[in-house]
């Protein structure tokens, strides 16, 4: 019986879920998935360079399985630039711990948890929010589950403040 893989944290949602080669129309291509929490991994370990301890404990995943997650990512997204298929981003078993809006009206981009309900615009006020998490099939799904701020909450005896 196969082991139930646990959920991974994706700290946001990607802003873009499709890429392809240019000139060719999309239906004249094959395509290549790669999952939300393959693409978590390529950001963490060759987009914001961390050590790949640091990024497994991110990721809530053990440090043998995040080097399996980014070597797998790397494989297919290389196969895609050299072979020319659309690379798409979609599924895995993963939460988002924060959510991508933004403002269809005005533009404004900004970030809130997945426990925060937002409905409208903090910059103009409209109500028109592009919901990145919804894009990728995730909401509610997501709340409850991470931590938050793990580690932060110690406070040593002389930044306590009093009462
Ligand atoms: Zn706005
Ligand atoms: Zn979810």
């Amino acid at each position: 019986m196969p082991r139930k893989q646990n959920e991974r944290y994706v700290k946001e949602p990607p802003r873009f879920s499709s890429f392809k080669p240019a000139g060719i129309p999309r239906t004249e291509l094959p395509g290549t998935s790669i999952t939300l929490d393959e693409f978590e991994a390529v950001k963490l370990a060759d987009y914001l360079e961390l050590d790949q301890q640091d990024a497994a404990d991110q990721m809530a995943i053990s440090r043998s399985t995040f080097s399996r997650l980014v070597a797998r990512a790397r494989q297919k997204i290389a196969g895609a630039l050299i072979n020319g298929h659309e690379l798409i981003i979609e599924g895995g078993r993963i939460h988002f711990i924060n959510n991508l809006l933004v403002c269809r009206s005005c533009g404004h981009q900004f970030t809130v948890t997945m426990e925060t309900d937002m409905n409208k615009c903090p910059a103009c006020g409209a109500g028109k929010l592009m919901d990145y998490a919804g894009s990728f099939g995730h909401g509610r799904c997501c709340r409850g589950h991470h931590k938050g701020n793990r580690g932060n909450h110690a406070t040593t005896g002389s930044d306590r403040t009093p009462g």
